[in-house]
């Protein structure tokens, strides 16, 4: 179905451009934690190099230890790097099963590697826990580019048309909608409220490639991920004809063009089951770059052709961050609790989902 209307974001401030992962403590390297940490080594010896793994290991064993201590969580994204990934997350996923698994914890403290809308996740579906970022000034170009304001003005231009929005949005979005989608239901979520009409927001991509799914006509707006708007079908083009065999997937935060030369578009968590599924020789895996070393930790015997875009808030979670994080119990995150209540009908409606 055609996208009926595109609205442009308000102008917001500048996104954080500094990456900053620098120790906060000095932890030595000693031959106990080499052995001590050798079973993590062997998850991600294709991707580390060992000299590297002897900054990390002191990190990864005080973080397991002492989470275990705080009674902790870690939830992890796809996008966090692979020492993160492999070695100190419990669970690991995409927006989708990390909301899941937020909703399901009974853990009393939750470490969120990702980004700070998902941290709010976890504490709109967990309220009386404690939920920590270890960078908070972890954002996201889309959750940047929608107000709740924006909604409310939507909701007065289109009176009735119920309002899907993408995980990726701060609570006060969440609280002015009607149920939350991911990239891995979002045609599922806009077919399930039975409307002819749906106000779809922010991803303008996700929208463009969601309206291909399905017959709900999209009212949309101008946000983008800045990682994904960087790819262009032209690079794909030239992978292409320098190997004919090559397989192309791509997320649906990429713009059409894009989509339009990938064998295989999906949620990060689908793009992970094709290539655990499939095993193709070489494969462009089109999204944040940490992803394919997470995967290719897993399956090295896959070449990863990474036309590589690093999503700058992702790289500030370090293992240093999260250590800081949790002997402090920094950086908390909360949410209003009249905005999470209203925010948590339209995450828990998008959670228990059949699909
Ligand atoms: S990759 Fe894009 S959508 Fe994901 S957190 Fe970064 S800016 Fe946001």
């Amino acid at each position: 179905m055609p996208i009926l209307h595109s609205f442009a974001p308000a102008p917001q401030p500048g996104l954080p451009e500094e990456i900053d992962g620098l120790p906060m403590r000095a932890l030595p390297w000693t031959q106990a934690t080499g052995r001590d940490t050798a079973h993590l080594y062997e998850r991600v010896k294709a991707v580390i190099p060992a000299v590297e793994w002897q900054f990390f290991a002191p990190y990864v064993e005080a973080i397991n230890a002492l989470k275990r201590e705080r009674n902790a969580v870690i939830l992890a994204h796809n996008y966090q790097t692979p020492e993160i990934y492999h070695c100190v997350a419990d669970v690991v996923g995409d927006s989708l099963q990390l909301a899941r698994e937020a909703a399901k914890t009974s853990a009393a403290v939750i470490v969120q590697c990702g980004v700070h809308f998902m941290a709010e996740t976890s504490k709109i579906l967990n309220p009386d826990k404690t939920v920590l970022i270890p960078d908070g000034r972890a954002g996201c170009s889309l959750a940047q580019s929608i107000t709740g304001e924006d909604v409310r003005l939507l909701r007065e231009r289109f009176p009735g048309v119920p309002v899907v929005t993408y995980v990726n949005t701060s609570a006060d979005v969440k609280a002015e909608s009607d149920i939350c989608c991911t990239s891995s239901n979002a045609a599922a979520v806009v077919e399930s409220l039975g409307a002819e009409t749906v106000i779809f927001l922010p991803d303008e991509y996700l929208a463009t490639y969601v309206a291909s799914k399905t017959r709900v006509k999209l009212i949309t707006w101008k946000g983008h991920c800045e990682v994904h708007e960087r790819f262009t079908g032209e690079e794909l083009r030239q992978f292409r004809e320098s190997d004919p065999s090559i397989e192309i997937i791509a997320h649906p935060e990429c713009p059409p063009d894009v989509i339009a030369q990938a064998d295989f578009t999906g949620s990060t968590a689908s793009m992970i089951d094709w290539v655990r599924g499939r095993r193709p020789k070489r494969v462009v895996m089109v999204t944040e770059c940490s992803m394919a070393d997470n995967v290719q930790a897993e399956l090295p015997e896959v070449e990863f052709v990474r036309p590589c875009n690093l999503c700058p808030h992702m790289k500030r979670i370090t293992l240093p961050k999260i250590l800081d994080s949790l002997l402090d119990l920094k950086e908390e995150v909360v949410v209003d609790p009249m905005t999470a209540i209203r925010a948590r009908r339209a995450v828990e409606r998008m959670v228990h989902l059949k699909s």
